[in-house]
This record gives structure tokens, C-alpha cells and sequence, in this order.
């Protein structure tokens, strides 16, 4: 039997990470995705902020590999009410090519990747882990299990209330004059996306950015859909067959793909025992957009920052709830928020100035949303007095996201203090309903 020191299953953006950043601590590391290393994880354009990109080592490449969108647009429904943000650095990233990118340096650090290869069972045997491949099986001191919503160690797939089914796809440009005439009647200018929020119930959105012919290339489409079908609305591709079928300057898909994302808090113990649980696998996702990018990446680097450092999974546990999990918990908590926000909610919210660019701006940018610019605050306090009901609405809301964010900062330093910290947890998310 081949015996490893780390497994790494999935290789997707945050298992190739993983891989990366294991290896280059001089672990050993065998990585392997069910699907053919090339088809690995996301295979669509991501919003990622530029400086995640940077944190983690890795280039800011070009277009069409990366798109800079030189405005935002947030619109309640299908308008006219919008807020606009023009200082934003997140960009559209190219997921097949961070993927490659990561496996390569994952390969080139030492880790061994195969694909095709798929994890078809796991069992503990003394210290060690047994994993089941087709046809071979694998003894392994670690697992790190990257393998998504369908990770093989998940007990249980997240409530289906709590997935957002999105599709992303770049299309072709069939009328560039049509794409014109749309462009002028919105107000935006060419390469500046359009969020259209709220269109299928709360956490809904349908985004485009219209890149018109010019000496690079002849146009393209970037659309992007998402919603929560558990909420009884329509799931993500069928917002954007919809928006195509309406749109006849819309032309052909060019690439692009589907899935859901879990808009849940993260995991209370992601890592013990030799296995840890990383990436969407572990709800680690920035959910208030839904977001899993970043969070998979910071995750990875600071597994290989622990073990590098003789800690073990419960150190990583540890450390990783204090360090990133209060943000994503209380992302989650914004997440529930919204979901039961209409295109009427975000209109009063907008006008009466209780969403604000500013906030907007660093919800793009995965802030905490505790941690808000003392700028804004006049801002809002005038619009609490103009939409009173609105702000009573929010107050348990912020009160909720700042008591998850506490309780992740006081994560327990021993294993067995984990279930009453968990129902802590557990009680502020239920009684937001
Ligand atoms: C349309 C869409 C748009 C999105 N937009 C954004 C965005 O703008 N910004 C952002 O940050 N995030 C976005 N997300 C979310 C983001 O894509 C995910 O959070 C991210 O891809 C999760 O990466 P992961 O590596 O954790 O999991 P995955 O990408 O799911 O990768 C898991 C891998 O594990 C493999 N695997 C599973 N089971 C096994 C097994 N038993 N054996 C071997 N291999 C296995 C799978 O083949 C897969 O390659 C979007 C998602 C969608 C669907």
C-alpha cells in the first residue's frame, strides 16, 4: 500500500492551494480530483479582490485572464433605484486559468497530482487514514478534504434553503448596437457591471458587463446569476436563459458553468484527527455574495502555516476560527438578512442612504461587515430617521453579526469546549429565524 504523508482531496482552486502551500512547507502531498486536472473545480469568471490575488503569491495576469470593471452597480430590482461604486478593486478572474496556476505550483513545490482519480472511501486506522481510490488504496498520516459540497468526509449536504444556485457564462457579443442601445438606457458606460438585486427574491442577482468590440477582440457578454431555489424561486441558469432569451444582442456561450454554493457559516471544527476540511467543503465561504475564492485560499495558507509549523489539525482549527471565521460567520448572518430582502426593501434602503457605496465597496472586498468606515455612520443615522422601520429591522441583525464575530475571537482552545460553543453559535443564527 503507497503510504503518503498529506492527502489532498480535490483540486479545484482551494485543494490546488492547499497542495501549493503543504508542499512548499516540504511536506509530502499526493493530490487527486475526481474530474481530469484540467476540468478541476470552478470552471466559470470569479469576482476576486486584487489584493487576494497578492496575499497569496500569485500575479495579477491580463485581460481576458483578469478583467478590472471600472464601475459597480447595484440595482434594486430592475431599477431605476442604483447605487454606484467606482473605487473597487475586484476583478474578474479567469477560474480555469487560477486552477492550472495553482496546480502547476503545487507540482513545481513537489506535490504529486493526479486526476481522473476518484476518493471512494475513507476510514481511520490507528493514526492514520485509509483512502480508497478506483482500483488503489492510499495510507495517508493527513487528508485534506477539498472536495466541494459533494467533499467525500461531508456527513451531510447544507439545508437546501441555504445554497445559492449560480451560473456564470462569458457569451458573444450578436449586436454590438443593440448592446449599445441597452448600454445607453441603463446609464453605464462598456466594461462596467450591473448587478440587478432582488429580481427573484431575496439573494437574487443578475449581473452583466457588456465589453464592447475594440482592437483586442470583437465584444463579449459576462453574465453572472444567482438565487436560492430552496426559497421556492428560480435557480441561477434559468435567470440567465431568461435574461438571453430577452436579450437577442446576446449572442452564443462561450464558456462558463453552474453550481451551488453554501451560504451557511463555517464549520465549527474543520480540522481534527489528521483530517481537515477545507474550502466549500467547510462553509467557508464569504456568503453575503456568496463567495468562496479568498476564503479557500486564506484557508490553504494558513493549514500550511500551522502543520509547516509542527501544529496539527486542531491547532489549524484553532487558529483559523479566530483569525478568519468570525468574517464569514458574520457574512453568513448578512446572508440570511438579505435573503429576506424584495427589490421594494432595497429601494427604501438605498433612498433613505442605509446602503451606501462605501458599504457596498467593502462587501466586494469581504470585509467583516462589523467593521464599517466611521465615515458612512452620519449617513446612516440620517437614513435610520428617514426609514425607521427599516433600521429597526437591521438593529438585530448588526447585534447578531457582532456577537458571531465575538464568539469566533473567544473559539475554545480545547475540543471539548466545542458543543457549547457551537449552540452559542447555533442559538444567534435561529433566532434570526
Ligand atoms: C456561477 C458561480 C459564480 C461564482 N462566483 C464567485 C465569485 O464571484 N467569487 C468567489 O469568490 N466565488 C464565487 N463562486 C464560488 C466559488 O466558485 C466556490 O466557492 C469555489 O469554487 C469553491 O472551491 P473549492 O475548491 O472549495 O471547491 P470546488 O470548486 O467544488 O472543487 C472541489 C473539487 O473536488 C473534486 N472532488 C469532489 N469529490 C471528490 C472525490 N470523491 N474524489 C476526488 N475529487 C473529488 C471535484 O471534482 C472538484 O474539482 C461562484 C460559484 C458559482 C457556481
Amino acid at each position: 500500500m503507497k503510504q503518503v504523508d498529506t492527502m489532498v482531496i480535490g483540486l479545484g482552486t482551494t485543494g490546488a492551494a492547499a497542495a501549493r502551500a503543504l508542499a512548499r512547507q516540504g511536506i509530502g502531498v499526493l493530490g487527486v480530483d475526481a474530474a481530469p486536472l484540467d476540468r478541476a473545480g470552478a470552471r466559470w469568471r470569479n469576482g476576486v479582490p486584487e489584493a487576494t490575488l497578492r496575499t497569496h503569491d500569485l500575479p495579477v495576469p491580463d485581460a481576458p485572464l483578469a478583467i478590472r470593471s471600472t464601475a459597480f452597480h447595484l440595482v434594486a430590482g430592475w431599477g431605476p433605484q442604483r447605487l454606484t461604486v467606482r473605487d473597487h478593486a475586484l476583478l474578474d478572474v479567469d477560474m480555469p486559468w487560477l486552477v492550472a496556476r495553482l496546480q502547476d505550483d503545487a507540482r513545481e513545490a513537489g506535490a504529486e497530482l493526479r486526476g481522473g482519480v476518484r476518493v471512494r472511501g475513507l476510514a481511520r486506522d490507528g493514526d492514520a487514514h485509509v483512502v480508497e481510490l478506483d482500483g488503489e488504496t492510499i495510507r495517508a498520516r493527513r487528508v485534506v478534504d477539498c472536495g466541494g459540497l459533494v467533499a467525500p468526509s461531508l456527513a451531510q449536504r447544507p439545508d437546501r434553503s441555504w445554497l445559492c444556485v449560480a451560473a456564470q457564462q462569458d457569451r458573444e457579443l450578436a449586436d454590438p448596437e443593440g448592446a449599445r442601445r441597452w448600454l445607453e438606457a441603463q446609464g453605464v458606460a462598456d466594461g462596467e457591471t450591473v448587478s440587478f438585486a432582488g429580481v427573484a427574491g431575496g439573494f437574487s442577482i443578475v449581473n452583466l458587463a457588456v465589453h464592447l468590440p475594440d482592437d483586442h477582440g470583437p465584444g463579449e457578454v459576462h453574465v453572472l446569476t444567482g438565487s436560492i431555489p430552496g426559497l421556492g424561486n428560480p435557480a441561477g441558469p434559468v435567470l440567465l436563459e431568461r435574461l438571453v432569451a430577452e436579450h437577442p444582442w446576446i449572442g452564443e456561450r462561450r464558456s462558463g458553468g453552474s453550481r451551488a454554493i453554501p451560504l451557511i457559516p463555517p464549520e465549527p471544527v474543520p480540522g481534527r484527527d489528521g483530517l481537515v476540511r477545507l474550502g466549500d467543503a467547510a462553509g467557508q465561504v464569504y456568503a453575503a455574495h456568496g463567495s468562496g475564492i479568498a476564503a479557500g485560499l486564506d484557508a490553504a495558507d494558513d493549514l500550511a502555516r500551522v502543520w509547516g509549523g509542527g501544529g496539527d489539525a486542531w491547532d489549524f482549527t484553532v487558529s483559523w476560527q479566530r483569525e478568519h471565521g468570525g468574517r464569514l460567520a458574520s457574512s453568513a448572518v448578512f446572508a440570511r438578512y438579505s435573503a429576506g430582502l424584495s427589490a421594494e426593501d432595497l429601494r427604501v434602503l438605498m433612498r433613505a442612504g442605509l446602503m451606501q457605496p462605501a458599504l457596498v465597496r467593502d462587501g466586494l472586498h469581504q470585509a467583516s461587515p462589523n467593521e464599517v468606515d466611521p465615515r458612512v455612520l452620519p449617513g446612516l443615522l440620517l437614513g435610520a430617521l428617514r426609514a425607521p422601520a427599516y433600521a429597526l429591522r437591521m438593529a438585530p441583525v448588526v447585534a447578531a453579526m457582532r456577537k458571531v464575530e465575538s464568539l469566533h475571537a473567544r473559539f475554545p482552545d480545547e475540543p471539548s469546549a466545542v458543543p457549547a460553543w457551537s449552540s452559542a453559535r447555533d442559538a444567534v443564527f435561529q433566532r434570526l429565524g
